[in-house]
């Protein structure tokens, strides 16, 4: 029987017992969008051991333009992110371990869904998660790839905590709301999303290879238009950084309690009250069925109140789209949802 993986095999850089190796490797993908998608379809496709994949969203048809791992049937049938990725991902290879997980990456669950994983992928959109992630790979001693893609251009850079600066050392402030373009607002071309999460794969891949020697260790910038490949050598501060030189993790240690996001662009507020033991989305939709329109899977429900749409997760997380007013959002959900 041909063995799948036989081209990969054949390369020096891999070889029998690279794949070997990747066999036994885990990963967690934070985030599964367009880089995301890219990324989860590579590592499963190279045969890594273990794929968890961390998503809190839906899935909307003008995702389709470039998140290779879904389609109109998806929609359709109203799947998160992370359980449509996993459902294909495993038709893709079934002797890879995939694990969705339909959540917010927060300060309460990044520890325990990162723990004993060799490597963390960035599929995220926002640097606040960013900042979360590199306080706990330090913490944890996990390496990481950052990864980000806007417009046409996009970079990466491979963090090994305690080897190379981490991304307090080379962004020291998290970005003000608005104040970086996003791809809600300028707009995002498919080819420089795959071009970034594979130099992301690439990456990782040296790492759980054992290889870290043939890591690039610099800032990648790559522009797909206008032709632009530059590397950047990032040094760490002459001050201390506060993350990985003082361990002080402030994303990681924020308070418990409930909390507003804006989606940028979306004109949707999320709101992640603490966790819950589970949401029964069947007395839910009976207490909401005289209010306005309801219908609920094992995933999510979903509640319309014109000019309203509620969509809420099991652990009680719930975006409320028609509005950017997060106060208004909280008096939405106290009244419809409740804590
Ligand atoms: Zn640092």
């Amino acid at each position: 029987m041909t063995n799948r993986y036989f081209k990969q095999i054949l390369l020096a850089e891999i070889g029998e017992e690279g794949q070997k190796r990747l066999s036994s490797a885990s990963a967690v993908i934070a985030g599964c969008g367009g880089l995301g998608t890219v990324i989860a379809s590579s590592l499963v496709r190279f045969g890594v051991g273990k794929v968890t994949i961390v998503d809190r969203d839906f899935i909307e048809l003008d995702n389709l333009s470039r998140q290779v791992l879904f389609d109109e049937e998806d929609i359709r049938r109203g799947l998160p992110k992370a359980i449509a990725a996993a459902e294909k991902l495993r038709r893709i290879n079934s002797e890879v371990v995939v694990e969705p997980v339909v959540a917010d990456l927060t300060a309460e669950n990044i520890e325990q869904l990162i723990k004993g994983t060799d490597i963390v992928l960035d599929g995220t959109d926002n640097f606040e998660t960013r900042f979360l992630i590199n306080d706990a790979c330090v913490k944890l001693d996990i390496p990481w790839i950052y990864g980000g893609v806007v417009a046409t251009y996009g970079m990466s850079f491979a963090i090994i905590p305690g080897t190379t600066p981490c991304l307090k050392c080379f962004i020291s402030e998290l970005p003000g709301p608005g104040s970086t373009p996003t791809c809600d607002t300028i707009g995002v071309l498919g080819t420089a999303v795959n071009m970034v999460a594979s130099i992301e794969v690439t990456e990782a891949l040296k790492i759980l290879l054992g290889k870290q020697d043939a890591l690039i260790k610099k800032l990648i910038y790559i522009d797909v238009w206008y032709g632009t490949w530059s590397l950047f050598e990032l040094k760490k501060d002459k001050n201390k950084c506060s993350v990985c030189d003082d361990r002080q993790f402030v994303f990681l240690e924020q308070k418990k309690g409930t909390r507003l996001a804006s989606l940028c662009g979306q004109n949707a507020v999320q709101i992640s009250p603490p966790a819950t033991t589970g949401i029964s989305f069947k007395d839910l939709a009976s207490r909401l069925a005289s209010s306005g329109e309801v219908s609920y899977n094992n995933y999510m429900l979903r509640f319309t109140i014109e000019p309203y749409e509620f969509t809420v997760f099991p652990n009680g997380r719930t975006i409320i789209k028609g509005t950017t007013d997060e106060s208004m959002a909280k008096t939405l959900f106290s009244k419809y949802i409740g804590v």
